[in-house]
C-alpha cells in the first residue's frame, strides 16, 4: 500500500528578494519555469517518475526531489514575476516580452523564454528505475548550467543570491541520482536484460575517414583505444568477420583499395587519394596491432 498527498506550505524554499526589476530578465528566467529543463519539467519528471517505481526507497527519494522541483518552481515563479512586473503599466517594459504583457498581463504564463508552450514532451520517463536515473543526472546537469548562465546575465544581488540557492540544489539533486543509481549495484553498461553481442559491442567504426589536406587527423582516445576496443578503420570497405553478428574485419587492406579505387574502374584523383589515405591508415592499424 502507498500512501500520499500534497499539501502547500505557505512559507517560501528561499526568501526572494528583488532590488531592481529587468523585464528583460524575466524573460530569460522564464526559461526555468516552463522551458525543457525548467523547474516544472523537473517537478513533472520525477513525481511521475516516482509514482511508477516499485523499489520503495528509490520512489521516496523521487518524490522527495520532485517535490523540492516544485518548491523551486515557485521560487522561479515569484522572481519572474517581479522581474516582470514594470509590463504591467510601461510599454517599454512590455517590449522585453509582448507575449507576457499583451496576452497574460504582465504575470507569468506556462512558457519558455521564447513564448513556447510547456510540453510533456521534455520528460523523459522510461519504467526503468536506473535508466531513469541516468536521465534524471543529465536533466540536473543541464539546470545547473542553465542557471549558471542566468547568474551570469543578472545584476540584482537579490536575484543572484536566489538563483545560486537553486542552482547549488540542482547539484544536491545529481549527487543524489548519482548515489542511488550506483547503490543499484549495477554493471556501468548493464542496462535492461538482453546482452548485447559479444565482439560487436567492443567494435569502434571509424565511420568518418580524412581525405588528404582538407580531413582532420583520426582522433585516438579511450572511447576507442585501450581497453576491449577494437579498432574498425572505415568499416564500409571491410568485410564480414560474421554476418550474422554484424562483425567486421578489421585488417582487409585489398578489399578497401579495390572498393575505393581500382573496383570502381574509376581514375577519379579523390578517390584514388582516398583509397591511399585509408590503406595507409589501415597499415598503421595493422602494424600496432602486430607489435
Ligand atoms: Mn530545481
Ligand atoms: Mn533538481
Amino acid at each position: 500500500m502507498y500512501q500520499g498527498m500534497y499539501h502547500h506550505v505557505k512559507k517560501l524554499m528561499y526568501t526572494v528578494r528583488v532590488d531592481t526589476p529587468d523585464p528583460k530578465f524575466g524573460n530569460m528566467l522564464l526559461e526555468q519555469f516552463g522551458g525543457a529543463n525548467g523547474e516544472l519539467a523537473a517537478a513533472m519528471q520525477y513525481s511521475i517518475q516516482g509514482l511508477n517505481c516499485d523499489d520503495p526507497a528509490r520512489k521516496d527519494m523521487l518524490m522527495d526531489i520532485g517535490t523540492e522541483e516544485l518548491s523551486h518552481l515557485e521560487i522561479v515563479g515569484i522572481l519572474a514575476r517581479m522581474h516582470l512586473k514594470p509590463m504591467k503599466t510601461s510599454r517599454k517594459a512590455a517590449e522585453a516580452d509582448p507575449l507576457i504583457a499583451i496576452a497574460g498581463g504582465g504575470g507569468v504564463g506556462l512558457c519558455n523564454s521564447m513564448g513556447d508552450a510547456w510540453t510533456a514532451d521534455y520528460l523523459k520517463v522510461t519504467g526503468e528505475l536506473d535508466v531513469d536515473l541516468r536521465s534524471n543526472i543529465a536533466a540536473e546537469a543541464r539546470a545547473k548550467i542553465v542557471y549558471e548562465r542566468l547568474i551570469n546575465f543578472c545584476e540584482d544581488p537579490g536575484t543572484r543570491d536566489a538563483l545560486q540557492f537553486l542552482m547549488t540544489r540542482e547539484i544536491t539533486h545529481m549527487m543524489a541520482f548519482t548515489a542511488a543509481l550506483e547503490s543499484l549495484g549495477k554493471d556501468r553498461f548493464s542496462i535492461g536484460k538482453i546482452a548485447p553481442t559479444a565482439g560487436l559491442v567492443d567494435q569502434y567504426f571509424n565511420d568518418s575517414t580524412g581525405d588528404g589536406d582538407r580531413g582532420d587527423a583520426d582522433a585516438r582516445g579511450p572511447w576507442n583505444e585501450g581497453a576491449n576496443w577494437e579498432y574498425v578503420p572505415a568499416p564500409a570497405f571491410q568485410e564480414f568477420k560474421s554476418e550474422r553478428q554484424g562483425t567486421r574485419t578489421t585488417d582487409s587492406l585489398a578489399t578497401l583499395a579495390d572498393a575505393v579505387g581500382a573496383g570502381s574502374g574509376s581514375e577519379h584523383p579523390e578517390k584514388k587519394r582516398a583509397a591511399s589515405a585509408q590503406a595507409a591508415e589501415l597499415k598503421h592499424a595493422k602494424s600496432k596491432k602486430e607489435n
